[in-house]
């Protein structure tokens, strides 16, 4: 399996030269040359594998240039159910009319972007002991992102990370889980700024390619493609918890922001699961339902993002957008070039021109929620099922209502549990949200966490002084 550039400017390269990669060098996303097949009997043959071993079949068809035995063997490190609280890993919880939620969130930060880097923490380390090398992740987090990093790369040989978060900015649930963690090789740096400028200060060094080269400097953003070929194996799970035999269709709906997970259904349906519907769910931040509906992708500017009651939605441009528009120009990659440069000079793209193919060839279908239905999800979910969900599921609930059919499944996933989201959670119900046993006394540990000024060479001084070359 190679994998080439959304741009068409990068020669053909294996998964581990990808892995530590952010961006091809001709500005474009690694995509696989071509999408692996699944036949109704390969399907059929994985029903009964656990987790770790249905990822090993999924991630073997992405990833030719890591052993199969070693692969199993980092599967089953990263997918242990000491980790994600049951044999399952994935649970499905039933709702009522036709709906169910595919559990994501049970890892350690209890959000789903555990899924892929608990899987990544295991990859990074293997690849980096290979290649005798060491990484310095850098990044920047308003919440879910970074704590899933540093939870899947504590400890871990090789890597060092170095958080930047806005320094008063998260609540107190993400400061306690992110700055709790004591390993050494895990950095937080609060900045006193928000989060636009963490960013920006990682752009800054990033940019600096002596500085980057020197420090080995890397990142695990959603633009990661072994995060997606990861998020692949929860929709194969989801297909086969969900049926019974060959060829029965589930629909998938998708709580979205940067089209990272919804992207891996995608994948699926392409590679032949059989994926009736992949509906994508988003908050007031409606970049993506506003481009399924009209076939133009606008992103906003940063003052025109609302914040809102699902942060973790609240994005201004989806920065996986660009692998789907490749399939959806039929992998031609000048086409996708001339796309992003018309978005650099006027603001906007528009294939309404392919809009039949959104449905018709990819199962696509969109919607919106706002703060007012979240609440009345949430209180309405709870009433008729018993189950609480938080805010970012709620979104995808609410729109998943829209487009359920009658005899097929509708599986929601569930991107994170109630207990991140007290606040939302308390304006819904009039209650607290339960707290995992385990994490019941985040709030008394002892936090690592260094305060600086929100300027480039306050980070780059740091850097200097603790990252190893
Ligand atoms: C990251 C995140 C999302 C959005 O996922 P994308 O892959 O960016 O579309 C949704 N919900 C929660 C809770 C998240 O952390």
């Amino acid at each position: 399996m190679k994998y080439v550039s959304t741009r068409g400017g990068m020669p053909p390269q294996g998964f581990a030269d990808i892995l530590l990669e952010g961006l091809a060098p001709d500005g474009g996303l690694a995509m696989p040359e071509s999408f692996p097949r699944l036949s109704p009997e390969i399907l059929e043959a994985w029903r009964s594998l656990s987790y770790a071993d249905l990822a090993t079949e999924v991630l073997s068809l992405f990833i030719d240039d890591i052993p199969r035995a070693d692969l199993d063997r980092l599967t089953h490190a990263a997918y242990q159910p000491a980790v994600f609280g049951s044999d399952a890993i994935v649970p499905l919880k039933p709702l009522n009319n036709g709906l169910a939620l595919l559990g994501l969130s049970e890892g350690p930060t209890l959000a789903f972007k555990d899924m892929a880097m608990q899987f990544l923490g295991q990859v990074f380390e293997y690849v980096l002991d290979q290649r005798k090398s060491t990484l310095n992740i850098l990044g920047a987090t308003s919440g879910d992102t970074g704590s899933a990093a540093e939870y899947a790369l504590r400890g871990k040989r090789g890597v060092s990370v170095f958080m930047l978060s806005p320094h008063g900015r998260m609540s107190d649930f993400q400061r306690a889980q992110m700055y709790s963690l004591q390993d050494a090789n895990i950095h937080n740096l609060a900045v006193k700024g928000v989060f636009d400028d963490c960013q920006d200060i990682v752009k800054a060094l990033a940019g600096d390619l002596e500085f980057k080269s020197k420090y080995h400097l890397g990142a695990v953003n959603s633009i990661n493609w072994a995060r997606i070929a990861a998020q692949v194996v929860y929709y194969v799970w989801g297909w086969l918890r969900a049926t019974s035999g060959p060829e029965q269709p589930v629909s998938f709906t998708v709580p979205s922001g940067n089209f990272g997970n919804i992207l891996a259904g995608h994948i699926a349906r392409q590679m032949g699961v059989p994926i009736r519907r992949l509906v994508l769910a988003t908050n007031e931040n409606n970049v993506l339902e506003e481009f399924f509906r009209t076939g133009v992708y606008r992103p906003r500017t940063a003052a025109n993002t609302h914040a809102t009651s699902s942060p973790s939605m609240d994005i201004s441009k989806a920065s996986n957008f660009e692998r789907f528009v490749f399939d959806l120009l039929d992998r031609d990659p000048q086409r996708v070039r001339a796309c992003w440069q018309q978005l650099a000079e006027q603001g906007y793209f528009d294939l309404s021109a392919l809009k039949p193919l959104f449905e018709d060839r990819y199962g696509f279908q969109a919607g919106v929620s706002t703060h007012a239905d979240r609440l009345a999800t949430i209180r309405a979910v709870q009433q008729e099922t018993g189950v609480l969900i938080d805010p970012h599921t709620a979104d995808g609930v609410k729109v998943a209502r829209q487009y359920v059919e009658p005899g097929v499944p509708m599986l929601v996933l569930e991107t994170a549990l109630p207990a991140k989201f007290g606040e939302t959670i308390r304006e819904a119900t009039g209650h607290d949200a339960p707290v995992p046993a385990h994490l019941q006394d985040l709030a008394s540990l002892p936090q690592k966490v260094q305060v600086l000024e929100c300027s480039v060479d306050a980070i780059r001084a740091y850097l200097e002084q603790h990252a190893p070359v």
